[in-house]
This record gives C-alpha cells, structure tokens and sequence, in this order.
C-alpha cells in the first residue's frame, strides 16, 4: 500500500484511482472496517471513524441510535485535512460510541482482525486501524479516550498516536468523556503518523480545552539519531503475557542497541488506573449522551404516548447493553450522596497517578510500556465486561493525565504469528520527542507485516 507520504504527491486521476482500489479491497477483504464510501472525494483519501463530523454525512457512532443523523458542519480536524491535501473518504466502524475494547459493540456488528478474522482488531477504533491494516485505507483517524487509537494500532501491527490533550480540536467529534477524547492517526508508519498529526493540530477557539500553542511541525524534522533517557516500568511489563514480555524486552534490548538511555524504574499507582477511569469516563459519558433523547438527534421511537414515554423508549431502543451499562454507571457515581465518594476521589486520584508520572518524567525523557496486557484476543473472548475494562490498564492512565503516546509494532508473536505493539509515553506537549524516540524504535526493531 503506498504510504500518506507518497499519496501526497498523487496526482488528482491517481488518487481518484486509489479511492476506486481501496473500495474494492475493503469490499472483498470482508472484515468490516469500512462501513461507507464516499467515492467523489478528492484529495488524499483519509478514513475517519464514524465519531468525527463530515458536512452532509452521515455521522452514527456506530449506534442505533443516531441513525438518519446527518452532521450539519465540519469537524476541524475535516477542515484541516483539507487544508493540507486530504479529504476524507469514508467512515470506520468503532465500538458504540467509542466505548470498548474490541469493535464488537458495535450497530453495524463486529470488524474483524485482518491478521486472523477469528481475532478481533481492538477498540474502540478498530475500523481505523484494521483498514490501514489490510490496506484498505492509507491512513485514518480515530478516538482515543482510553486507548482506543493505541490498543487497536497494536492488535492489527499499525502505528497509533495519541496527541497530548488539547493538542487536536475535539470540535466536531461526539464527545464519550470531554476531558480524555482526543482525536489522532492511525498509520502505516511513524512519519506518516506525524504528517498526519501536524494536519490536525493547532489552536482552536471553537473547542475552550484547545491549547494555544505554537509548536513546530513535527514532520520532516524526526531525528532518530537523538540519545534518550527511555523508562521502562519494571512492575508494569511483568503483569502482562508472555508474547508482551518477550517483545518489551527484544524492545528494550534494541533500544539500548541504538544508543538510548534505559531508566528502570516502577510505578505505584497504576493499580488506580482502572478505577478512576471507568469512574471519571462513565460519569462524563453519562453527562455527554444525556442529549440523545429522540428530538434533538437521531433516531426517536415509534409513535411515542408523552414525552417521557419518547425519552423512555427512544433510549432503551436506541443505546446497546455497553453503552447502557455506562449510563447507569456515570449517573450512579456522580448522584448525591456518591459523587464525593467516586467521582470526587476519582478525581483527587488523577492528580496522585499525574504527580507519580512527573517524577519519571524527571529522569527519563520518555516511558516505554505494553499496550494492552496479550495480542488481539478472540472474537467473543471479553464478553465479560470486567475482563474488558481490565485489559485497558497499560492505556488509561495518559488519558487521565492528558499526556501523548504512541503505539507501533515490534514483532509477531511466534505462537499466533499475531503483531505485539509498544507505546512510547512522553511529557504533556513533547510530541517531538515522542516521534524522535517513536522513530528510533522503527528503525531498530524493523517490523515487516
Ligand atoms: N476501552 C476504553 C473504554 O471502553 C477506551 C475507549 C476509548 O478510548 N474510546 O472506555
């Protein structure tokens, strides 16, 4: 598949072309990824997931719920590809309303891992990266609330970045949990992913949480030479399974290879991760999917009898069980009597897990850690919503503190020949570094799909 790159320097007939090519893989390859097209585009075709706003589209968040919602503007990051070249091409399916692990949540059913279709591709952006996975799309966007852009890039063996937040504009893209979405890329490799990240960067006064800064482009300017300070979590990586361990060590091993500084170090308040976050998350996506009640957006119920009635059946028909179970979830933590005993303390803990990370970032420049705790798990394998929430525990913790991280592949597991991915963490706005060190590790593990 030609990189974003290459595509850059397409003609316009070329690139009509590569729109036609990529419809007809996706249409035969059957995992899906892509659930629409839009064939006329021009521009560098980008795949968006089915939560970031495309004028006249149809924008569902792979929810009952929102069908027939058509999205009446753009969403920044939409006017910023086009501004740089890129348009976009069609739509990702994604977890309901970016809440999951596995794609398998969603309206249009579940997408399957290109590297083994028994497999799922992650979530909640697992449309967005099983498409750049199997060629589908020469890159795309996603969400990455609590690693829904990392996790899946590891599962299908693609590069997945997570900008600091508000470094992207959350303008135009349903909000699952206001103070952790952010958007990012999804690609093939890590220069594309920074080509695709200055396109979508910058202030914004259309989004109060955008941060005006004025960083230069990271693009064309990645230096893989450049010596890091890298922290590897020792009680981190020992929780997860044997195919992680082996990669975060064949990780660390080339790493030092290539001239970089390993800092051993551990982190305490990890254990927190998944408890905080499933409590600030839920909370504010109870808050955020409160305006989905069958006037405003969407999809309402059938001859409703009264207003609450319309509320009452619009919901319960529209939601799926996952994004139900949210609801109840964010309105219990944050109902009087309870909101100082989970969502305040949840919040108070936020700042312990930040504090504790600004300490690591002291000594070392960035932290290198698993993804998720196994390779991409078996369709059906995380029905248990415990289970799921608890494979999240390697990603949350930079959503809860807003910094940047990058996911990308290191090998193939020998037993199921499925890719392992690693993410590199660095300090809030130090993108540069993040893609320096990302680089780096490209370059010495040269993982092969
Ligand atoms: N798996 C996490 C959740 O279900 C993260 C989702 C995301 O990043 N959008 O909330």
């Amino acid at each position: 598949m030609i990189t974003l790159k290459e595509a850059l320097t397409q003609s316009p007939e070329a690139l009509a072309e590569i729109r036609r090519e990529l419809k007809k893989r996706a249409e035969s390859n059957a995992l899906n990824a892509v659930i629409s097209f839009d064939e006329a585009g021009e521009g560098v075709p980008i795949l968006l997931k089915d939560n970031i706003q495309v004028k006249g589209w149809s924008v569902t968040c792979a929810s009952k719920i929102l069908q027939g919602y058509v999205a009446p503007y753009d969403a920044t990051v939409v006017t910023k590809l086009r501004e740089a070249g890129m348009a976009p091409f069609g739509r990702a399916n994604m977890d309901e309303f970016a809440m999951g692990s596995t794609t398998e949540s969603s309206y249009y059913g579940p997408t399957l891992n290109p590297y083994d279709t028994s497999r799922v591709p992650g979530g909640s952006s697992g449309g967005s990266a099983a498409a750049v996975a199997a060629g589908e799309a020469i890159a795309a966007l996603g969400s990455d609330t609590g690693g829904s852009i990392r996790q899946p890039a590891a599962y299908c063996g693609v590069v997945g970045l997570k900008p600091t937040y508000g470094r992207v504009s959350r303008y135009g893209l349903a909000s699952y949990a206001s103070s952790l979405d952010q958007i990012g890329p999804i690609t093939q490799n890590v220069e594309d992913a920074a080509i695709l990240y200055d396109a979508i960067t910058g202030h914004d006064p259309r989004d109060s949480t955008s941060a005006d800064r004025s960083d230069e482009p990271v693009a064309g300017r990645i230096d893989p030479d450049r010596p890091l300070r890298i922290a590897v979590v020792e009680n981190y990586a020992a929780e997860a399974s044997d195919a992680v361990q082996r990669a975060h060590e064949e990780a660390v091993k080339a790493l030092e290879e290539a001239g970089h500084r390993i800092v051993r170090t551990t982190l305490s308040n990890t254990k927190y991760d998944i408890a905080t976050y499933y409590i600030v998350a839920t909370a504010e996506a109870a808050t955020n999917l409160a305006r989905y009640d069958g006037v405003r957006y969407g999809r309402r119920c059938e001859d409703p009898k009264n207003l609450a009635d319309l509320y009452f059946r619009t919901r319960s028909e529209g939601f799926g069980e996952e994004v139900k179970r949210r609801i109840l979830l964010g309105n219990f933590v944050l109902s009087s009597g309870y909101y100082d005993a989970y969502y305040l303390k949840a919040q108070k803990v936020r700042h312990l897990i930040r504090d504790e990370f600004n300490r690591v970032f002291e000594e070392a420049d960035l932290i290198l850690a698993p993804v998720a705790p196994s390779v991409a798990p078996e369709l059906g394998a995380l029905a248990d919503p415990l289970e799921m929430y608890k494979s999240d525990m390697y990603t949350i913790a930079v959503n809860l503190i807003g910094l940047p991280g990058i996911a990308l592949p290191i090998m193939k597991d020998t037993e199921t020949g499925l890719p392992v991915g690693l993410q590199l963490l660095a300090k809030a706005f130090d993108e540069r570094t993040l893609f320096d060190g990302a680089a780096s590790l490209e370059r010495a593990v040269n993982y092969k799909n």
